[in-house]
């Protein structure tokens, strides 16, 4: 077995008896979920609905990017929950936040042809088991009515999260690891790219850079959160 196997295996395993010590507590609050066949517990679920949009904001490559709340609080937790203890069914909760921002953003999306979702490298979806962006993308797709195209773009080289780099150095982190396959299904379309969680805009904008010059039209970004 190899290594990526065995660590998989072993965080499945600490994740499967952390569920079995609070059996269905809610992930956010703590409280006993028993009632309530949802990933997180009403009230959580509320406050997160209620949580504030952030601003739109744009990049040198993006004509705008939303997000639906600030990365932060009850959000950032439950992004947490979603990626590392790989709880993909977090998407429930997720969806409410995204249709509350597509009621405001869906006439501004009328002219997207298709959707890419940020890719992970292989070796890190492997690990998780799936991509979180893809989550995201087909709720995306669903509500709008527009196709996915998951293998345009992918992600060709490892990198550190981006988390806790400063600005110039998530541009270096980020350089030559994303390319273009089959630019041609991409050539002068306005594409709505997706991702997880934002903080300058760096990788949707290189990622933006790389479609534009592989002959994308027009980028935009959509993402669950934004740090302040
Ligand atoms: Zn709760």
């Amino acid at each position: 077995m190899n290594n990526i196997k065995t660590t998989k295996l072993f965080l499945a395993l600490i994740n499967a008896c952390m569920d079995l010590l609070s059996p269905v507590s809610c992930p956010v609050c703590k409280k006993n979920l028993l009632k309530f066949p949802c990933p997180i517990c009403p009230a959580c679920k509320t406050a997160l609905l209620e949580s504030k949009i952030p601003p739109a904001v744009t990049t040198a490559y993006m004509s705008k990017i939303w997000s639906c709340f600030f990365y932060e609080n009850i959000a950032k937790n439950c992004i947490h929950q979603f990626k590392y203890r790989q709880k993909p069914n977090m998407t429930a909760i997720f969806q409410l936040n995204i249709q509350h921002l597509l009621l405001t953003i869906t006439p501004l999306l009328k002219n997207i042809d298709i959707i890419i979702p940020v890719p992970l490298h292989k070796t890190r979806k492997h690990f998780r088991g799936f991509n979180q962006t893809e989550l995201i993308a087909k709720i995306l797709s669903k509500n709008l009515s527009i196709p996915i195209k998951p293998n345009i773009l992918i992600k060709t080289k490892k990198t550190m999260p981006q988390v806790n780099l400063p600005r110039q150095e998530r541009i270096i982190n980020l350089k030559n690891c994303f390319c273009v396959q089959n630019s041609r299904i991409i050539h002068g379309k306005n594409i709505l790219i997706v991702d997880d969680v934002t903080t300058t805009g760096t990788t949707l904008n290189i990622c933006a850079k790389e479609l534009i010059t592989r002959g994308a039209k027009e980028i935009f970004g959509f993402t669950l959160a934004k740090t302040r």
